[in-house]
């Protein structure tokens, strides 16, 4: 029986999340600090633990069979792989950013200057698209820093909050990616291995629909049910048990984590009460 080679992040701000994925899809390792290895002990799949940059090179190689890591790295390098499935997390931003006291024109502000990045390929076809000629200074890391030690005139980094380049005198002026934890993949592998893969993306989807959405339970009206079903589609429709009220009725459904509040209050409007709402552990579809 084969087994699927997964690589993910070694430490870092992958490496708690994509582990944290696999154990909600029933998928048991152990974990030792140092270990670079590891078999699960109740599904095909084996953990190679790497830093993030090696990755594509790896699944490419079929070194590792699959991977999970960030658009970003996958765009920057390149790879002849995969992306088979978003993962919803790690979300951030490429962006070019600048010293706040500048004043940004536009793209061709960068014309003639030093750009420091750790994405030097999608930097330079992002220049290429505006037709800018700029040097772009390779750092493999803390490239806010580099304008304040005079190192270059701006940059292009991994932001989310925009902190780090507040803290360091800079502005964002320009996002040239948006990014999140994706799945990647080797082009070629056998059909054991895909199988085991489909598997593993089934319990994925599962996981990640269960996170998305919220169990509702409510009580209303029998007069009200027509205009809250509109405003919960549900799964397919929602459940409706009578009360022993005469005139009342008990409604369970589903409804998106994203767009929970607005129903909540269009739900109210309409007349629910006793509005309950429950987290999913795992959902089926
Ligand atoms: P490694 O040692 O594995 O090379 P790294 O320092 O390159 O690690 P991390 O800083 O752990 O990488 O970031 C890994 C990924 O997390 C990034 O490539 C990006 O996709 C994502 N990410 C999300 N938010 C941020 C952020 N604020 N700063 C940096 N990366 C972020
Ligand atoms: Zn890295």
């Amino acid at each position: 029986m084969g087994v699927l080679k997964i690589a993910i992040q070694k430490s870092g701000r992958l490496s708690e999340n994509s582990k944290k994925l696999l154990e909600e899809c029933g998928i048991k390792f152990s974990n030792g600090t140092g270990v670079l290895k590891t078999t699960a002990k109740n599904f095909p799949v084996e953990l190679l633990f790497l830093r993030d940059d090696d990755i594509p090179q790896y699944v490419e190689q079929q070194v590792a069979d699959i991977g999970i890591l960030g658009e970003n790295v996958v765009f920057e390098k390149n790879k002849d792989i995969n992306i088979i499935e978003q993962l919803g997390f790690a979300g951030c931003r490429l962006s070019m950013a600048i010293p706040r006291e500048e004043l940004y024109t536009g793209p061709q502000y960068f014309q003639n200057k030093k750009i420091a990045t750790s994405y030097p390929r999608i930097l330079g076809e992002f220049l290429k698209e505006h037709n800018i000629s700029a040097e772009i200074e390779e750092i493999s890391g803390s490239v806010e820093i580099a304008p304040g030690i005079g190192l270059a005139d701006a940059v292009c980094d991994i932001v989310s909050s925009g902190s780090t380049l507040l803290t360091n005198g800079l502005h964002e002026v320009e996002t040239i990616l948006k990014s999140q934890a994706v799945i990647v993949g080797n082009k070629n592998l056998d059909t054991e291995k895909q199988a085991i893969l489909e598997k593993l993306l089934f319990r994925i989807r599962s996981v990640k629909s269960a996170n998305e959405n919220k169990y509702i339970l409510l009580n209303a009206p029998v007069s009200a049910i027509d205009d809250i079903c509109k405003i919960l589609p549900g799964m397919k429709s929602p459940t409706i048990v009578p009360l022993v009220e005469k005139g009342w009725c008990s409604l369970h459904s589903v409804v998106k984590e994203d767009e929970f509040w607005v129903r909540i209050d269009q739900l109210r409007e309409a007349g629910a009460q006793g509005i309950l709402v429950i987290p999913i552990e795992k959902m089926i579809l």
